[in-house]
């Protein structure tokens, strides 16, 4: 064997020891309420396709519309070559979606993160981070020449003491996502703004789990709340609600301006393919035109919730249709979604990095597709599953 296979093997050998080792599961259909996977029909509770638009016929005629015209590709950083007039119309649809001046969109949410951070905090700058902050956010404080002060989950009395620390810098830069993304709750968000105005603080929230979940129209958090005026930078992905790929950071001209100029992962990195861009626009349009998708998500989440409460599951603080059913450790939370996964229920374990160690749980979310019959064949599978490992009686 080679000597750096032998050197990952076993490091590999660790993680299979701490049952902390990832593998993919493959499915062969669309995604939907309900997949194909290993050759049998399943209840999909796993994925963050909110609304199902990932599935709908609109999307895909979107999709193949633009492919049609625009080709598969757009050949170049859009810098270079690659600025496809579908690319401008999808920032213009993002911006009025957002209330704001403009829009910037990116290759993915992780690129938008990556990019958009380092670009605005430098040396002379704090950055002011969530604990439980996506990865995406906390790769891009990394990449940051800033200094990077974590506060406690949610905790505004510690961020007002960071920011006191902060006060000789620069500028303040504070990072948060507005529904946290393995737990479902909510930044407090009127209480952060407060304080960033205090303080001379700019704000950035990653509104990937809000967008098409939360606000008027499914427009966020941020518009839920009506502080588009006073939140400096919107980010928000078209991947996960919005059925399609790639992500956004939206804010004034002068923002995207800035962004277009210094953000890496836009300036190094070719343009979103025309036939994904097409497909987040559609959904941007059926989202705001058929409101009662979003209810039907609420809908849903509440029903299963309190199934899964009854049942005696122990549910984490969620306020939204994310319902994180906590296990603790990593091995009994694989157990409970085997068991799931052997009578027809896609949902998976989520353990450490992607939690904090001693929180693994299941990450369930039911979506607007979801019947009140597959929520109760959900239930019932939970109950048998969840007496089967142990975790309830
Ligand atoms: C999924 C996610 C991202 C990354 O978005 P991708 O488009 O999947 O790269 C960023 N932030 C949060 C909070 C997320 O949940």
């Amino acid at each position: 064997m080679r000597l750096l296979d032998e050197q990952i093997l076993s490091d590999l050998e660790r993680l299979r020891h701490q049952a902390l080792y990832r593998r993919m599961r493959t499915i062969e259909s669309e995604h939907g309420a309900r997949i194909d996977y290993q050759g049998r029909s399943m209840l999909m509770l796993a994925s963050n396709n909110y609304l199902g638009l990932a599935s709908h016929p609109a999307l895909k005629r979107a999709a193949i519309a633009a492919a049609e015209r625009f080709g598969t590709g757009t050949g170049a950083s859009r810098l270079i070559a690659g600025n496809l007039k579908v690319l401008d119309d999808l920032e213009a649809r993002i911006a009025q979606f957002k209330g704001v001046e403009a829009a910037l969109v990116f290759g993915s949410g992780y690129l938008a993160n990556l990019g958009t951070i380092p670009a605005l905090a430098g040396a002379q700058d704090v950055i002011l981070s969530d604990e439980l902050n996506h990865a995406s956010l906390i790769d891009g404080c990394r990449l940051a020449r800033a200094q990077v002060m974590v506060y406690r989950h949610c905790d505004c009395d510690h961020l007002k003491a960071m920011l006191k620390r902060a006060s000789g810098a620069r500028r303040r830069l504070i990072v948060t996502d507005s529904v946290f993304s393995m737990d479902g709750d909510v930044a407090p968000l009127p209480d952060i703004v407060e304080l960033a105005r205090r303080h001379d603080a700019a704000v950035m929230i990653d509104e990937a789990h809000a967008v098409g979940v939360l606000g008027p129209n499914g427009a966020g958090l941020v518009s839920a709340h009506g502080l588009e005026r006073e939140i400096d930078i919107q980010m928000g992905t078209l991947s996960k609600a919005l059925g399609s790929y790639g992500a956004y950071v939206a804010g004034s001209r002068t923002l995207i301006d800035f962004l277009i100029n210094r953000a890496r992962s836009f300036v190094f990195t070719t343009g979103l393919p025309p036939a994904s861009a097409a497909a987040a626009s559609a959904a941007i349009d059926l989202v705001e035109a058929e409101p009662e998708r979003i209810k039907r998500l609420w809908d849903n989440g509440c029903y299963l919730r309190q199934r899964l409460v009854e049942l005696g599951f122990k549910l984490g603080a969620s306020a939204t249709p994310i319902l994180p059913v906590m296990v603790g450790d990593a091995q009994p939370a694989l157990d409970l979604a085997d068991a799931l996964l052997r009578r027809n229920i896609f949902v998976l374990a989520i353990r450490p990095p992607t939690v904090p160690d001693g929180t693994a749980r299941l990450r369930v979310t039911p979506t607007a597709e979801h019947t009140r019959a597959d929520l109760e064949q959900a239930t019932a599978a939970f109950a048998a599953a969840g007496r089967e490992t142990n975790l309830i009686r």
